[in-house]
């Protein structure tokens, strides 16, 4: 499956999402692995239009956070409860971790999602699918800065790698 994309311009429009500039536009087609993978949304206190749209009693505390900041849990079959009839409920007004989530990073950066939790295993094979193109050798050498920073960068999880490794790849660059 390809993004259609060269690997220099998802890498920056990857970039401007974690930044909060814009939403990840992922070509998710029926997909809705990140939906059904028993993973919790954080939602922070400034997000009043997500936390308008959601139930209360679906949001809980989140550890280790100062006071408003929430999460949104999942159903016993690791659903987001938010999801119904296979599509988010609450699209327009989504958490902005849902609009910045993109499983290319995966792809991107060679980590092995399913190695963190075997519920991953839907996004690990979504992310094994796609392939970049890279046309010019500034999308090569940008590349080979991710994987550099992969295997350089330390992180708690998985997904906090990643998105140290594309954050900081400049400082990797040769
Ligand atoms: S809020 Fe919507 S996009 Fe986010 S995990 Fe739930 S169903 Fe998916």
């Amino acid at each position: 499956m390809s993004c259609d994309l060269p690997f220099g311009s998802w890498l920056s429009a990857m970039q401007a999402a974690l930044r909060g500039e814009a939403d990840a536009e992922v070509p998710c087609g029926d997909c809705t692995a990140c939906c059904t993978s028993s993973q919790f949304v954080p939602i922070g206190p400034d997000e009043t239009d997500t936390l308008a749209h959601i139930p209360a009693e679906l949001l809980f505390p989140a550890p280790r956070l100062s006071k408003g900041h929430v999460l949104l849990g999942y159903d016993e079959r690791g659903h987001c409860p938010m999801l119904v009839d296979g599509r988010c409920s609450i699209y327009e007004h989504r958490p902005r971790t849902c609009r910045t989530y993109d499983c290319r990073i995966f792809t991107a950066t060679g980590l092995d999602v399913d190695a963190e939790a075997e519920e991953k295993f839907d996004i690990a094979v979504r992310a094994g699918q796609w392939q970049f193109s890279f046309p010019t050798d500034d999308d090569r050498r940008r590349h080979a800065a991710v994987r550099a920073a992969v295997r350089s960068l330390h992180a708690p999880s998985i997904t906090e790698l990643a998105v140290r490794a594309v954050e900081s790849h400049e400082d990797f660059l040769t």
